[in-house]
């Protein structure tokens, strides 16, 4: 990718915008697609040049924080010259060239993200792989990628050197951590000592940058290749490309678990705002546009209906009690609401109490009015006599890197009559991993975010949720199964 050669005015967002621009004019067929482009060299070093002009605001390119607060901060041009050692280290001590490969298995810490951008500076490809991955696992993909040199921790060392004389073609072992091994390099030693004096490799577009293997679920993993260009270059676009013209977000139907929310947030910089309410009648309750947002609640009442929480009774319940979210529909039936549930007189007088009409879902409402959802009300599962809501559990796991989706049911349990079940769709990174200790994991995780006692006493890892044509989660189809009724 050929940036265009104009000075920079020092617009913090200037460099992918000229990018962007250029790729919008590929997509319209009016330019065509860069023959050389390198991450590195491209757009690392260019922005290097932007700050030493002093032409941007000293935002750090790197900025890493882990959960004992230590903190890593790079400028481009630290970036820079410590990945051109790390690239020194791969060609000069290691004798790697362009186009071999290496295998980095690495929890996400700094030299993760140097060595990886020393790769592009070499031409080495990189292929990643989660600290989580069994020798057995490690052996296969050093066979089937041929990998030259591989860098892990100490702790992963033995697993690999219990396989490597299976693997001729591994030359080379680093490991990023104190102490030595016999056949092992130590990382951050090497690359301390080596000079920072390394030009970029000219890459083609198309040349190889990473490979990912699948997760496997149909087979042995497939080794799937990304190029310079499908790597450094789209994702750089990413952000910019995918949300141009995206203002506002919503999100309905479902509860919203604020890990969904802080997720979006990151990846597009904008809120959702949640409106929670029923074919029955509309809009119940939102957070509309210019209102305070509280992650897990669903905004207030809309201006059409008077929505409390009441009990069994049909009495109000005061701001932070637990209970059926309801709407008044007497003296006057709101304007909105539907008139009956067409041939079921018996369903239509179920919902009707005192002056309310009951929605069938559970929450409480804050003292400034904001509500908040607990689950339907046949979901809620009761243990030893707690009322447990599924939506605060479901919220509590999917903040769990290894959750991608989640469904809280109640199970039935000889000594407390019911307890809580999770079921768990694992994020493929997490495929290999050991299921016993990984319940543990999650359990204790819960018990940590939410009062110990709502922990998922059973955890069941499954493939995919039930849902409707919609996607809303069928919670009672699993409930159901658990408790042998279909
Ligand atoms: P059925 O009534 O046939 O069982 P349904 O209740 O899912 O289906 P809808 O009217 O589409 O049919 O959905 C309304 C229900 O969806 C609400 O009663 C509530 O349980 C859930 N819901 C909607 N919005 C939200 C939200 N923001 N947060 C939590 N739950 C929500
Ligand atoms: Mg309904």
């Amino acid at each position: 990718l050929k940036l265009p050669n104009r000075t920079f005015h020092g617009h913090p967002r200037l460099l992918s915008s000229d990018v962007y621009s250029q790729y919008e004019s590929i997509r319209q067929g009016k330019q065509e697609i860069p023959k050389y482009f390198n991450f590195a060299s491209d757009v690392l070093d260019k922005w290097s040049e932007i700050e030493k002009a002093g032409k941007r605001p000293s935002n750090p390119a790197f900025w890493w924080i882990n959960g004992e607060g230590e903190e890593v901060k790079w400028s481009f041009e630290e970036l820079g010259f410590l990945s051109r050692k790390v690239a020194n280290v791969l060609t000069k001590e290691c004798g790697l060239q362009k186009g071999d490969k290496l295998i980095l298995i690495l929890p996400r810490i700094p030299e993760w993200w140097l060595v990886k951008v020393a790769c592009m500076r070499a031409g080495i490809v990189v292929i990643p792989g989660t600290s989580q991955l069994s020798a057995k696992d490690i052996l296969y993909r050093l066979q089937a990628s041929k990998a030259a040199c591989i860098i892990t921790t100490g702790k992963l060392a033995p697993a690999v050197d219990s396989v490597a004389s299976q693997c001729q073609l591994l030359k080379t072992k680093l490991m990023v951590s104190k102490g030595s091994r016999e056949g092992w390099q130590n990382f951050t030693e090497l690359y301390q000592n080596q000079s920072a004096d390394h030009s970029c490799i000219k890459t083609r577009i198309q040349d190889p940058m990473m490979i990912f293997f699948t997760s496997g679920t149909t087979g042995s993993p497939k080794m799937t290749q990304h190029s310079q260009g499908s790597l450094g270059f789209r994702p750089l676009l990413s952000e910019r490309y995918k949300f141009m013209s995206l203002k506002y977000c919503m999100s309905g139907g479902e509860p919203l678990n604020p890990e969904v929310m802080e997720q979006w947030k990151s990846h597009t910089g904008l809120d959702i705002h949640e409106v929670y309410g029923q074919t029955e009648m509309g809009v119940i309750c939102s957070v509309s546009k210019g209102m305070k947002i509280k992650p897990g609640s669903m905004g207030k009442a809309a201006p059409l209906y008077d929505v409390q929480i009441i009990d069994k009774n049909a009495n109000i319940l005061p701001p932070g009690q637990q209970g059926e979210i309801a709407i008044r529909s007497k003296p006057i039936r709101p304007l909105g609401f539907f008139s009956e549930y067409l041939d079921n007189p018996k369903k239509t007088a179920e919902s009707e109490r005192g002056d309310f009409y009951v929605t069938g879902d559970r929450g409480t409402m804050d003292e400034e009015g904001y509500f908040q959802f607990i689950g339907r009300d046949d979901d809620i599962i009761i243990s030893s006599g707690y009322r447990i809501g599924p939506f605060e559990v479901e919220s509590a796991l999917i903040e769990h890197p290894a959750v991608v989706e989640t469904a809280v049911v109640s199970s039935p349990d000889p000594l407390r009559g019911e307890v809580v079940k999770a079921f768990v769709v694992l994020s493929p990174t997490f495929s290999s991993t050991d299921l016993k200790s990984l319940t543990r994991d999650l359990q204790d995780h819960v018990k940590k975010t939410t009062a110990p006692y709502k922990y998922p006493r059973k955890v069941e890892f499954v493939k995919e949720l039930p849902k409707t044509v919609t996607g809303k989660i069928k919670r009672n189809e699993l409930r159901d199964k658990e408790w042998g009724r279909i």
